[in-house]
């Protein structure tokens, strides 16, 4: 199957990426232990794990979800660290139940805490904890983690060691967040999130200090995952999610040099556990993003592009991504994560289209009888007749259609055709 689904971004928050891209380890920070990965998948590009072996010129296409339908599942009542916090400057207090620093200091809200985490606390002394306690944090300022008002603490003075490790379960004011966001794709697409029964596939989302989501349905290897950080950023959630549907990153299409300059020389050595440079690399992505030969419009409004600092060595001044004589207007745009697109609706709507959409590209290499987006016919003929009584045929490719052959008309039945990116002529 080709498929030419390549929208999507890293998370990328300046918190994340403080994090995610520069990793000090500090005594005040969140250390994150990153969830492994399905079996026989790496990650590449900040958050999409993908198959591993991946060579240049190797083909490689996600595989779009049957029928649309994403059975998921959320992790509850795991106590397994995502991120851990230790310091000997924390004490507690039961009324109203927190956890405190005596020094007032510790930036609670810039390691990587947030509200409706659910964390475990291992300390020294007597509140040492199990996995069947999970607090979760009511709300944070910069010197204390209040915890939920039912939640009971064990005082303990100020002085011992004490490491709060933020767990991988979701807790239901995070898992309302996700349907939301799930809603944005069912409401433009033929989506369909459903709770996890026994399906095959499915994916796996937990709570984390990254936002990173397997491409596409994993199959065989085990569940896919989406792991969120960003809970209070639906368009975060909804970048993650459109990889799970297997969307890949706008800017590395593999004809983004039309659109964007990459500027190597910005990019940071150090913070990929080496150098990021592979996040930019056609050498790395060409065989995970295949071309482009819909005539398909750049979409820097996507929800999948990368901002023009990701990988940065100095983020906020060295660009990484400089768009082209002519785009320079995208230049503070790219990377948004306010909204979803046109060209991410309009995508998402085509490769989960309804049953009674077929889609024509004169130029397209895989045609298929089924007419699918990924897969679209190349006759006009043939593709015409294949549309249903008042179905829709797509024509994604500009071009100069017969509409009629011998002075017949090909097109008999009530239907509506669509040319999203203009440029067809039927005659
Ligand atoms: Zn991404």
């Amino acid at each position: 199957m080709r498929f030419q689904l390549h929208r999507a971004h890293v998370v990328a928050t300046p918190l994340l990426l403080g994090f995610l891209v520069l990793g000090k380890a500090s005594a005040f920070e969140v250390v994150p232990q990153p969830a492994p990965p399905p079996p026989g998948y790496h990650l590449v590009e900040g958050d999409m794990y993908v198959p591993e072996g991946l060579e240049k010129g190797t083909v490689w296409e996600p595989n779009t979800w049957l029928g649309g339908v994403v059975p998921y599942v959320f992790v509850v009542n795991d106590a397994t660290a995502a991120g851990s916090y230790t310091s000997t400057t924390l004490g507690f207090a039961s009324n109203p139940p927190r956890i405190l620093t005596s020094a007032g200091s510790d930036p609670f809200i810039d390691i990587g805490f947030r509200a409706d985490q659910l964390v475990l606390v291992r300390g020294s002394a007597s509140n040492d904890n199990t996995a069947a306690t999970l607090y979760r944090i009511d709300w944070l300022t910069n010197d204390a983690i209040y915890l939920d008002p039912g939640d009971a603490v064990v005082n303990e003075g100020f002085g011992a060691s004490v490491t709060l490790d933020v767990t991988v379960s979701v807790s239901p004011n995070y898992q309302a967040a996700m349907v939301a966001a799930m809603g944005e794709w069912e409401a433009v697409a033929s989506v369909d999130f459903v709770p996890y029964s026994t399906e095959a596939s499915y994916i796996r989302i937990s709570n984390s200090v990254f936002n990173r989501a397997t491409v596409g349905v994993v199959g065989a290897a085990g569940p896919g995952t989406v792991e969120i950080v960003n809970w209070g950023e639906k368009y975060v959630m909804c970048h993650e999610l459109a990889h799970a549907l297997a969307f890949k990153h706008e800017q590395s299409r593999a004809d983004r040099d039309d659109f964007v300059t990459i500027n190597y020389q910005n990019i940071s050595t150090t913070d990929c556990g080496g150098s990021c440079v592979g996040n930019f690399e056609p050498s790395t992505t060409a065989s995970i993003y295949p071309a482009s030969p819909w005539g398909a419009v750049y979409d820097f409004d996507s929800v999948m592009h990368y901002g023009q600092y990701y990988f940065s060595i100095d983020r906020g001044n060295l660009t990484t991504i400089d768009c082209n004589p002519g785009y320079e207007s995208w230049q503070d745009l790219i990377g948004q994560r306010t909204h979803l697109s046109f060209w991410d609706i309009t995508t998402m709507s085509y490769a989960y289209a309804p049953g009674n959409w077929v889609f024509l590209h004169a130029q397209s290499p895989t045609p298929n009888p089924n007419g699918t987006f990924a897969d679209p016919q190349t006759s006009f003929a043939t593709a015409v007749q294949s549309v249903p009584s008042y179905g829709k045929l797509v024509i994604l490719y500009p071009d100069t259609y017969a509409a009629s052959t011998s002075g017949a008309r090909l097109i008999t039945t009530p239907m509506q055709i669509e040319a999203p990116t203009g440029g067809v002529i039927l005659q």
